[in-house]
């Protein structure tokens, strides 16, 4: 019979494997995104599911949280949350669409 100890050290290792594989490929991803001067973020509003992610981690104050009106009449919740980039703080620094869970940021040309 496996042992808590024996439990907790597999639980470890796997730990430690999956955090390894989701910082290589956070970093695959960081070096395939323009960043700087030349970019600025935007938000595809269907993507965003209003989680503020991206506004925890913008250090430039460059993202503003709006309310939207939900499309479906099915759902009871009136009113969605949805994130807006202000143009001008942002720095270009891409670490909102590395946050974003839904992969609902981009980096554009400005
Ligand atoms: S790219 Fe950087 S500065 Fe611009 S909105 Fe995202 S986190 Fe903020
Ligand atoms: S992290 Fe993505 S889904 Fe969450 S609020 Fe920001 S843009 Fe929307």
């Amino acid at each position: 019979m496996t042992s808590i100890d024996e439990l907790q050290r597999r639980r470890d290792g796997e730990a430690k494997r999956i955090r390894k594989a989701l910082d290589s490929s956070h970093e695959e991803r960081k070096e395939s995104l323009k960043s700087g001067e030349e970019v600025v973020a935007f938000v595809h509003e269907k993507l965003c599911i209003g989680c503020d992610q991206c506004t925890l981690v913008c250090d430039d104050d460059a993202i503003e949280m709006y309310d939207k009106e939900m499309a479906s009449p099915l759902m009871k919740t009136e009113i969605n949350k949805k994130a807006r980039i202000l143009r001008d703080p942002c720095t270009g620094c891409r670490l909102c669409v590395l946050a974003c869970p839904t992969d609902a940021i981009v980096m554009l040309d400005r």
